[in-house]
Parts: structure tokens; C-alpha cells; sequence
């Protein structure tokens, strides 16, 4: 059963459900405000998704990037923190529904983001696994450093071949980023690990359904990204629709690719939390929301982050699900609150304020947008390493990322190879003996 934070202060319960970027600015947004905050998370961790990638591909460790919710809150004394899923919300009696139990609110605040979207092939998941969560990452992480061991002791060429063939599906900035990354991994870092495969040979394929990869970035520096992929020796396969994923491999139209290892980068739809609320949601099951990013009909509650279909007020375009939208929406949200408690704050609708996109594609080359001028190469990567070591939680993280990335750059390592989990490697006694030089014979 939940404790009752109701009875502790006369102030208005605000329910805030995650602590990501959106929510955790909303709290912050609060600290002054007379209200009794409860954040809730399915985690006990914030986790700063942009570096994500490098936790998968084995540059950073996932306490490098993701910190303690109730460590960043813990001197701001109105606002507790609950680790609990919200299973569904009941709009009309303003209650919130927990595993544990039910718990009312004045205000409740949405931010719960997004999850994979296999676009109705959720058979599709486990082989090939998204990357949104620590869990995820590690998964990939594990799925790929097993792919150069079973490699290494595979005899049959064709099923080597399988093993060391990598396909990021979906050309967005995650799988930009992602193919850049396991393309080093395959050329730089760890070719001198191994005897028998020479890992250099392995495939990394991009395959986008759109005739362009980053399709939110301007179509020159996409046109660059692909250059540089390219340079670098990613396979980028434009106009290919997945049309299936199986054991082994993945279809596009009549085309069979096999791969023994496959990462969906493709496409994201709203936390199932938002089915519950019965109210309009996008194709991709985020919640339409009004200029104040509330729900109409509910001005209590309001949706932000990745969760939220939001039309900028200005620009009348819709606000991108990234991670400056979501922080940007939390501090509107906590001065709206504000200014529904009586503060005399005068009322505006949201406007996004666009500071800029950017992916990073490897070593020395990335892309960016800022304020209306094109970036790319060298310069573009450094823009784009200040602008991802400043945000993250605490001093003692960037010092580590900086550390982190300053030995694999000069190493060209990446060190943190460990495969964690259950493993996925298939040594199969069938396929043959070892010689004395100690090669696989079949
Ligand atoms: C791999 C990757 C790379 C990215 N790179 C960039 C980038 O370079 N630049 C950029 O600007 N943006 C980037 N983004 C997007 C950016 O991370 C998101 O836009 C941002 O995280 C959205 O913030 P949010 O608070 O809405 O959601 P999230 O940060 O996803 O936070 C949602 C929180 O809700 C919690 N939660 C979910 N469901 C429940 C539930 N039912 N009950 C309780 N808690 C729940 C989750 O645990 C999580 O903590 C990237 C995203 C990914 C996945």
C-alpha cells in the first residue's frame, strides 16, 4: 500500500511520473513552489540517453552516463522520490494507478517518454533489440562482443560470415551513430584481439526505408553523414524497407541479408501508460496535448517529453522528441503550475526555442545544425563532445566520460568489453575439432 504523501503538507499533490529530462526539470522548476511533489520512476536512475550508444558499443560504463533520481533531488525538500511504474491513469477522478496501489493528485504531470515501435511486428523485438534503456544497451553490448567469440570459433565460413555481419535498421541519429561506432569497433579496436577472424572484414550495414539518412537535418549535412559513413566503410542501404526479421537475417522486398546480429533503430511510439487515459493520441501513440502542453478537457494534467504531440505555438510545426524539447517543456510546465497556484505569472503558450541537431558519426566526424549554420567533420565533433559532457549529472561523471574518451581516442580502444549477462555464445561440438595450430577444422 502507498504511503499517503497527502497528509504531510496543505499544499497541492503534484504527481510527476519519470525522471528523465522532462521530469526532472519539471521537479526542479518546482523547488521554490509551495507543493508536495512526488516523482515517480520505474528506475532509481536518470539516464542521459544521447550517450547511450557508447555504453552499448563499449566506450562508456552505464554509471558514466545515468544518476541516482533521488541523489539529484535530495536538497530540495519538497519533492519526494518513489520508485514505482504507473500502470494507468483514471482522468476524471484524478487518481494514478501504481502496482502498490492508488494515489490521488491536484496536478499530475506525464512524462514517462517513448518505448521501440516494431510497427506492429513486436515478434520482431527480440531479435533485434532496441537501444532506449541501460538494459537495452548492455544487451547490445552483449550481443555484439559475442558475435567476434563465436566468430573466432566458428569453422563454417558462411555462418562466420552471419556472425560478423551487423545491421542497424532505421538511418536516424541513434543508427548513424551506432553504425559508426560498431564500425570501429570492427576496424580499430579490436583487429590485434583476435587469431582467427580478421574482424576488419566485418559488415556494418545502415539500412534506412527513407531516400536519406537524418531525415530531421538539413539534406547537406545528410548528404555528409552518408559520405562519411561511407568513407569509413558502413554499407548504407537508402529506399529499404524491412519487410521481415527472423533468426539469421532480415528481408528487404525480395532480398534476404543474413546477419546474425540486428539492432532496430527505426521507430518509437508512446509508453502503454497513455492507452489508459482515453483520450487522443498520434499514430505513434503520443498524447495531443493543447498549447499549455495539458490535456484538453483536463488542465491539471499535462504531457511532455517524448510522450507528448506537441504544435509549436510560433512555428506551427511539431516539437521533436529530443532531449532540449523535453527540458524545455518541464520548466514550462512547473512555471504554469506556478502560475495556476496564484503566482502572478502571466499566461503564454509553449514556444520551442530550437538551439540546434547534431549526430556524431565517428571518430573526428559528426554533423550539426546550430542556429541556422551548418557544421561538419572535426570542428562538428567537438561541438558536438562539449555540448554532451556539460549536461550530464554531476562533476565526477564528466571527469570520467572525458577520461573515457581521451584513452579510446588515443588508444583506439574501447575498454569496456565485458559480456555480461546470459551469453549468447554457441560453441557447437558438431562443427569440427581443433588443429594443433589451434584453427577451427571442420
Ligand atoms: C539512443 C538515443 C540517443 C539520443 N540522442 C539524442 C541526442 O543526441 N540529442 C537529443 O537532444 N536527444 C537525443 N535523444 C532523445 C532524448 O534522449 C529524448 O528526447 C529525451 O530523453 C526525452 O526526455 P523525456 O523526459 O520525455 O523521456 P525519457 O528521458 O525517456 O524519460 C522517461 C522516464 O520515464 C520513466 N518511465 C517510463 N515509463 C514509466 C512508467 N510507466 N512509470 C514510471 N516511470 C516510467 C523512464 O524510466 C524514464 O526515466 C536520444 C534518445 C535515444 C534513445
Amino acid at each position: 500500500m502507498p504511503a499517503d504523501f497527502s497528509t504531510l503538507s496543505e499544499n497541492p499533490l503534484v504527481l510527476i511520473v519519470g525522471g528523465g529530462f522532462a521530469g526532472l526539470e519539471c521537479a526542479k522548476g518546482l523547488a521554490t513552489a509551495d507543493a508536495n511533489i512526488t516523482l515517480f520512476d520505474r528506475h532509481n536512475y536518470h539516464l542521459f540517453q544521447p550517450l547511450l550508444y557508447q555504453v552499448a558499443t563499449a566506450v562508456l560504463s552505464p554509471a558514466d552516463i545515468a544518476a541516482p533520481i533521488r541523489r539529484i533531488l535530495r536538497k530540495q525538500q519538497n519533492v519526494r522520490v518513489v520508485m514505482e511504474t504507473l500502470l494507468g491513469v483514471e482522468l476524471e477522478a484524478k487518481v494514478a494507478h501504481f502496482p502498490s496501489g492508488d494515489v490521488c493528485y491536484d496536478y499530475l504531470v506525464l512524462a514517462s517518454g517513448v518505448t521501440h515501435s516494431y510497427f506492429g511486428h513486436d515478434d520482431w523485438a527480440p531479435l533485434a533489440p532496441g537501444l532506449k534503456t541501460v538494459d537495452d544497451a548492455l544487451e547490445i553490448r552483449r550481443r555484439v562482443l559475442s558475435a567476434y567469440e563465436t566468430a573466432e570459433w566458428e569453422a563454417d565460413a558462411a555462418s562466420r560470415k552471419a556472425e560478423l555481419t551487423f545491421i542497424v535498421v532505421g538511418g536516424g541519429p541513434t543508427g548513424v551513430e551506432l553504425a559508426g561506432a560498431l564500425k570501429e569497433i570492427a576496424s580499430q579496436t579490436i583487429p590485434k584481439d583476435f587469431r582467427n577472424i580478421d574482424t576488419t572484414t566485418a559488415e556494418i550495414i545502415l539500412v534506412e526505408a527513407a531516400d536519406r539518412l537524418l531525415g530531421a537535418l538539413p539534406q547537406k549535412l545528410a548528404d555528409r553523414a552518408l559520405h562519411d559513413l561511407q568513407d569509413m566503410g558502413v554499407v548504407v542501404r537508402l529506399n529499404s524497407l524491412v519487410t521481415n526479421i527472423q533468426s539469421g537475417g532480415i528481408t528487404i522486398g525480395e532480398e534476404f541479408l543474413a546477419a546474425k546480429n540486428v539492432i532496430w533503430a527505426a521507430g518509437v511510439r508512446g509508453s502503454d501508460v497513455t492507452e489508459s487515459l482515453g483520450v487522443e493520441l498520434d499514430h505513434q501513440g503520443r498524447v495531443l496535448v493543447t498549447d499549455n502542453l495539458s490535456i484538453a478537457g483536463f488542465p491539471e494534467v499535462y504531457v511532455i517529453g517524448d510522450l507528448a504531440h506537441v504544435i509549436d505555438s510560433d512555428s506551427q510545426q511539431q516539437v521533436p522528441g529530443v532531449a532540449q524539447a523535453a527540458i524545455q517543456m518541464g520548466q514550462y510546465v512547473a512555471i504554469d503550475i506556478c502560475r495556476k497556484q496564484g503566482q502572478e505569472i502571466n499566461y503564454k503558450p509553449f514556444v520551442y526555442h530550437d538551439r540546434g541537431s547534431m549526430a556524431t558519426i565517428g571518430r573526428n566526424h559528426a554533423v550539426a545544425t546550430i542556429g541556422g549554420k551548418h557544421f561538419s567533420g572535426f570542428f562538428a565533433w567537438l561541438i558536438w563532445g562539449v555540448i554532451h559532457i556539460f549536461p550530464l549529472i554531476s562533476f565526477r561523471r564528466r571527469i570520467s566520460v572525458l577520461l573515457a574518451w581521451f584513452w579510446s581516442y588515443f588508444s583506439l580502444s574501447k575498454d569496456v568489453r565485458l559480456i555480461t549477462g546470459k551469453s549468447s555464445l554457441k560453441i557447437k561440438k558438431s562443427l569440427g575439432a581443433v588443429s594443433k595450430s589451434g584453427k577451427r577444422i571442420s
